[in-house]
């Protein structure tokens, strides 16, 4: 059996970041990823937003991680070349009663440390975008847009550089704790079996089911996995906004929000929606033409030339809950050897949006908490 030092699980962006942080540190890494490369899951199908941190609890591991995570996300991205634009956000309202949320949010952002946050006039904002129709809105300067693919090559090439080595087609099916470490199962093309001294499930989707299948590891420790689906509408043509544009959020989610692709295409979403699937190669990434009718209704109030026919079912992605519909929003929840008793072996359960913004924060987390 062979032994290794650190093997982290998944090859999203996420685990990219901390088998960089890990590799930089001067520790011996496996990625283990079960698709047939980096970033097949959830870091592929969101909104490649540059989130600024404005909406999270103070003091969250959310709200920490997204402002330094961005910080950091920026600097990385200037100096590897990855290609981005700090093109801004507006939030907009579009009654009296919404205008003076955006007083609130605006609170909230500057107390998690978000920087340059500008209440406009309607008129102002209408200046930025004449597309715009709203009665007041709130310029976030920070917030941009990234190219999620070139981030995630560009993770893995630096993790590569120094010494990370990534399996793909290579899932995860079992493990158990032993002496000293963490005992992983792969299965795949070439199975194996591993002895670890660190392992980091950083599964995404799966991370509960990953932590389930590790005898050893305390089952009141794990939490449930609840899915919500987003779905994207795509615009035909060019988009009306140079900036991404969100209306004030409404409870359980941000409101139906416009974004912007780099290469100049307005997506609409995501929305959400609640899936049971009966197992994980059971999800259904498709996106339902009729729910195009809540999207056209949604951004009329501030976009009211949107025309009948004009969005297009896009793509999908699914936020890895761990508390089910109704309950009051998770945070990011990493889990080492202090919460559930097992040495070296660290869990990212609940990473959902703004975990790619966060991911070079995350993994300095992941890597402290690994005294690595
Ligand atoms: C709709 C939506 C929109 C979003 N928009 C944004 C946004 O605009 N900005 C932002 O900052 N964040 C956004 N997010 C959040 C962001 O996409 C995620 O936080 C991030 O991609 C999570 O990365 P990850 O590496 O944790 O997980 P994933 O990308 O899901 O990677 C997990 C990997 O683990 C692998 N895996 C699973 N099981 C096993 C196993 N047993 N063995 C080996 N490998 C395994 C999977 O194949 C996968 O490649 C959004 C999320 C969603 C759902």
């Amino acid at each position: 059996m062979e032994t290794v030092d650190c093997v982290v699980i998944g090859a999203g962006v996420v685990g990219l970041a901390v088998a960089r942080a890990l590799a930089l540190a001067g520790r011996e890494v496996i990625i283990l990823e079960a698709a047939e490369g980096i970033g097949t899951g959830t870091s592929s199908r969101n909104s490649e937003v540059i989130h600024a941190g404005i909406y999270y609890p103070k003091g969250s591991l959310m709200a920490r991680a997204c402002v330094e995570g961005r910080r950091l996300l920026y600097d990385y991205c200037r100096q590897h070349g990855v290609p981005h634009r700090n093109c801004g956000k507006l939030i907009v309202a579009t009654n009296g009663q919404e205008s003076e949320l955006l007083q609130s949010i605006k609170g909230r952002a500057e107390a998690n440390g978000v920087e340059g946050m500008q209440l406009l006039s309607g008129n102002a904002a209408t200046q930025l975008e004449p597309n715009l129709r709203c009665t007041a809105a709130l310029l976030s300067p920070a917030t941009g847009i990234v190219d999620s693919h070139s981030y995630m090559l560009a993770l893995q090439g630096d993790a590569e550089n120094h010494g990370a080595m990534l399996a793909v087609h290579s899932p995860v099916t079992a493990g158990r704790v032993v002496d000293g470490g963490v005992e992983l199962t792969v299965g795949g093309t070439e199975p194996m079996t591993l002895r670890c001294r660190l392992v980091i499930n950083s599964a995404g989707l799966y991370a509960p089911n990953v932590a389930a299948r590790i005898a050893g590891m305390p089952s009141e420790k794990i939490p449930t996995a609840y899915y919500a689906k987003g779905n994207y509408f795509t615009l035909t043509g060019r988009s009306p906004f140079t900036r991404l544009i969100y209306p004030v959020p409404v409870p359980g989610g941000l409101g139906v929000h416009i974004t912007v692709d780099l290469g100049g295409q307005a997506k609409f979403g995501p929305d959400v929606e609640w899936i049971t699937p009966e197992s994980a190669d059971a999800i259904d990434y498709r996106v339902d033409p009729h729910r195009s009718d809540k999207f056209y209704d949604a951004v009329r109030k501030y976009w009211p030339a949107l025309k009948d026919g004009a969005l297009q079912p896009g793509y999908a992605g699914i936020r890895p809950k761990i508390v089910p519909p109704g309950a009051p929003a998770q945070d990011f929840t990493i889990t080492g050897p202090a919460d559930h008793g097992v040495p070296g072996l660290i869990h990212l359960f609940g990473i959902e949006s703004p975990g790619l913004t966060a991911s070079l924060a995350l993994a300095e987390h992941v890597r402290a908490l690994a005294g690595a």
